[in-house]
């Protein structure tokens, strides 16, 4: 059986090597960071993540530690509803739900779920090359050989770079600060996931468990990122429903994390020889959706049947193939969606507030039939 590299401990690096395990792989993680901690807040998984985790038999224990989420929301900043979706169709459909849940406990699940896999702590990709296999080299000097390599690394991949270059980034000039707040919403909200959307800049929410919130504030940038704290937040969103600024308030300040939001502008292609980009080190895209883990989720079951099913060369070029007929559409969409979430004039806000309502759900609910449906391969 193949031995497999995968650099980058993340979501996708994490959770490919669970699906490869599965199948028999021998499967080795080289993670830079000295130790495993989550950071950044919580995280939306969708019922196409779900589907994947319900596969590697993992579904359960994510949901017993998350919320489920039947409906998602995007209101007005006083949180008069202009669209929404509700998912009860699909769980019925695939058996499974959205969830929201603390990244830490969705990083403990992961972990506890490696089987044989190997993961090995600060080691940094510094270089690799191939001679017929492939020898990764990291800054402290070691090297690991392997038949076949996957970057997760990352957005920011080493990996990607020295396969292709320096890559290019779309800017569209907004932060997101992220926060889990000691917070508990009125019972009726308990399983929605809210946007509100103002003038420049949009709040979401969602209960991750029994005791804790997870929000966003995305917002255009009029200032340097780390000048974005409580105060300023509360500020932003003064106009805003009264429970967001008890959000904000209920977050300890080293709960909130801010991130440029960029996306990865999109690669000719993800790999080459032995070694093959995954998760955002292939598609990093805006959080808009809420669709960037998930996204990597899907690559790590695809690209695990991939390799089962085929030649090393042949799998990384279905796998490729499959997979960017969906997730460059996502990204698209993501960017679209960050923009107009955005808009910067009162005029602008009216008409988008106004198509926004005008949506039906059955149009809603198309958009999501796509995002939810897994792409399998042909055997
Ligand atoms: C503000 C924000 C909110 C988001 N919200 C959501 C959401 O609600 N739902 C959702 O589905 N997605 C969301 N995302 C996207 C999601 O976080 C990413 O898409 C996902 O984490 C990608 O996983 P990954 O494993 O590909 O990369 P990463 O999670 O970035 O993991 C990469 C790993 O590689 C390691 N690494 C990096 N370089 C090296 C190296 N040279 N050598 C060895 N290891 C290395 C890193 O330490 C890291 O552990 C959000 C993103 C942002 C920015």
């Amino acid at each position: 059986m193949k031995k497999i590299a995968i650099v980058g401990g993340g979501i996708g690096g994490l959770t490919t090597a669970i699906a490869l395990q599965k199948e028999g792989f021998e499967v080795d993680i080289y993670e830079q960071a000295s130790e495993m901690k989550a950071i950044g807040a919580g995280i939306l998984l969708a019922n196409n993540a779900l589907q994947v985790f319900d596969r590697l038999g993992i579904a359960n224990d994510l949901l017993s530690r998350g919320n489920k989420i039947s409906k998602l929301y995007i209101a007005k900043p006083d949180l008069t509803p202009m669209n929404t979706t509700n998912l009860l169709a699909f769980e019925e459909k695939y058996g499974v739900n959205n969830i929201t849940i603390h990244r830490a406990d969705l990083q403990k699940v992961l972990l506890s779920n490696l089987g044989n896999a190997r993961l090995h702590l600060q080691k940094r990709l510094h270089h690799f090359r191939e001679n017929g296999q492939v020898t990764l080299q990291f800054e402290d000097g070691s090297e690991a050989m392997a038949d076949l390599v996957l970057m997760a690394d990352g957005m920011w991949s080493r990996g990607r770079n020295l396969l292709f270059g320096e890559s290019q980034f779309r800017d569209p000039q907004q932060v997101c600060c992220r926060g889990v707040a000691d917070f508990e919403l009125p019972e009726s909200m308990q399983n929605e996931f809210k946007e509100l959307w103002g003038l420049g800049c949009r709040f979401g929410f969602g209960q991750i468990n029994s005791k804790e919130v997870y929000w966003t504030a995305k917002m255009n940038i009029d200032r340097p990122i780390e000048n974005y704290n409580r105060k300023v937040l509360l500020e932003i969103y003064k106009d805003f429903h009264p429970l967001v600024n008890q959000m904000i308030e209920s977050t300890r300040m080293e709960m909130i994390h801010r991130t440029a939001i960029k996306d990865l502008t999109k690669l000719k292609t993800w790999h080459r020889g032995k070694v093959c980009l995954i998760g955002d080190a292939a598609h990093a895209m805006t959080p808009n959706m809420g669709q960037g883990a998930s996204q990597s989720i899907e690559d790590a079951l695809l690209i695990s049947q991939c390799l089962k099913n085929y030649s090393t060369e042949t799998a990384f070029s279905e796998f490729e193939k499959i997979r960017k007929r969906k997730v460059h559409k996502i990204v698209r969409t993501s960017w679209l969606l960050g923009r107009l979430g955005h808009v910067k004039t009162a005029f602008a806000e009216r008409l988008r507030n106004g198509v926004m309502t005008l949506l039906p759900e059955a149009y809603n609910r198309g958009q999501v039939k796509f995002v939810f449906q897994l792409a399998e391969v042909s055997k």
